[in-house]
């Protein structure tokens, strides 16, 4: 996020747009702006050297009209108030636009994992755990991974919630290790997701010349989106880290490209490949462009330089507004963040959904259960643009606040 930004004023200004479109009633809007419930808890943690110290951690509800709570937990030096804020608000976007029966929430201790060791931070999300225990659980609250959380900070918050509760409680989180009843294919969820609808994209526009890809970043989203798109017959052509990217027109291996950069620690150097810039990338004569690494990377400076038919955003918002404008005038389809990479979201819900019933199904089963969701999605959200001459990501914003207004409609303001 633009350090210069507030995340929570950009998140209030995208609602008031788009609520201004549907003549959404002002007293339901006033609603949406503001969060359900924000929870600040000070975390005091023994830390290794034998000192105490104190941690700041959040946890922000944002709706929960149309079910639980959702979102994820992260860990950054600069987590604050405001950017759990937002986070959680478009988590209310996300889990709606995939019609999940989910709400929207979002969490995060301000703090450095880089420079704790792996006791400090047990310590400090089982302090954490504590300190929210009564505001989550499997039909209240269900929290995921963020940025520097993972399957193993999972773990932890599931067993401490287990112990405090007096039974295990699957549920409580998603991302799980599949050791602790965690889903399979959350792993490359998102990715592929991504690819998929990228995949329909390609299917709507009927383009029937070979299929390019170029992915920015080559992560956990990117390479999957990447590794999909191979096997289905299109031609990866570029990809990036933070050190630059490479180029062939010829065409990548995505697993070979993935075997290069844990050798040598990036991509680039890639042998037959072409060194580029990520600028570079971005503006490369492709099909299918995903943005799968960090945010506002296509801007008003490069957006009228964009070649690809079709743009899939794997990271949240590498899109500026302003780009957003001069790309929809240009014809070049974005499929928007809370659409293109709800795939981890969306496994994340088909995890919870195994764990309530005792449920263990195959990767090859949830992979197909995900791509079934992620096609309506984007079948829903395309008719919407098409019927109301709008961009994708407006229209998603349409679809998603209606159904959260709709909920609250019907359930009324009580007491
Ligand atoms: P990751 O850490 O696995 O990979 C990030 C990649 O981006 C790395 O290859 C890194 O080298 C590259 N990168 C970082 N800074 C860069 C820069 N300035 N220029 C070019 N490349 C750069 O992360 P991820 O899980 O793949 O997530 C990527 C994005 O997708 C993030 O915005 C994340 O919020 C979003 N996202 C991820 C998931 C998920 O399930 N992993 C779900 C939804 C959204």
């Amino acid at each position: 996020m633009n350090q210069e930004t507030n995340p929570y004023e950009m998140a209030v200004k995208q609602l008031e747009s788009v609520a201004r479109l549907m003549n959404l009633d002002e007293g339901l809007l006033e609603i949406l702006k503001k969060p359900k419930r924000e929870l600040i808890v000070h975390l005091p943690v023994k830390m290794d050297n034998g000192e105490i110290a104190v941690f700041t951690g959040y946890r922000v509800q944002h709706n929960d009209a149309r079910g639980p709570f959702k979102g994820g937990i992260r860990y950054h030096p600069s987590v604050n108030l405001d950017e759990v804020r937002a986070l959680a608000m478009w988590m209310t976007w996300k889990t709606a636009v995939m019609n999940l029966p989910y709400g929207g929430a979002k969490g995060g201790i301000r703090c450095n994992p880089k420079n704790m060791s792996e006791s400090e931070l047990e310590r400090l999300t089982r302090r954490y755990t504590y300190a929210i225990r009564e505001f989550i659980g499997p039909y209240v609250d269900i929290p995921a991974p963020d940025v520097y959380t993972n399957e193993r900070t999972m773990a932890w918050i599931m067993d401490t919630y287990s112990v405090l509760t007096g039974r295990m409680e699957p549920g409580v989180v998603t991302a799980k290790p599949t050791s602790l009843q965690g889903s399979y294919g959350r792993t490359e969820a998102t990715g592929f997701g991504v690819m998929v609808v990228a995949r329909e994209a390609v299917k709507k526009l009927k383009i029937n010349d070979e299929i390019t890809v170029a992915v920015q970043g080559y992560g956990n989203v990117s390479y999957w989106a990447a590794h999909f798109a191979h096997k289905w017959g299109f031609k990866l052509v570029a990809a990036s880290d933070t050190k630059g990217g490479v180029y062939n027109p010829e065409g990548l291996n995505p697993d070979k490209l993935l075997e290069h950069k844990r050798k040598t620690g990036s991509v680039i150097n890639f042998p037959g490949a072409k060194t580029i810039s990520n600028e570079e990338l971005l503006e490369l004569p492709v099909t299918i462009l995903v943005p799968g690494a960090i945010e506002e990377v296509i801007t008003d400076k490069n957006a009228d330089r964009i070649q690809a038919r079709i743009i899939s955003e794997g990271a949240n918002g590498p899109t500026t507004p302003e780009a957003d404008k001069v790309l929809y005038e240009r014809n070049i389809l974005v499929i928007p963040d809370i659409l293109a990479n709800a795939g981890g979201v969306t496994t994340s819900y088909l995890e919870w959904v195994q764990n309530l019933n005792r449920l263990y199904w195959k990767k090859e089963e949830v992979l197909s259960m995900l791509e079934k969701r992620m096609i309506e999605a984007f079948n829903d959200v395309y008719s919407l643009s098409e019927s109301k001459k709008v961009d994708m990501r407006t229209a998603a914003y349409i679809m998603a606040i209606s159904r959260v207004v709709e909920a609250m409609e019907i359930r009324g303001i009580w007491p």
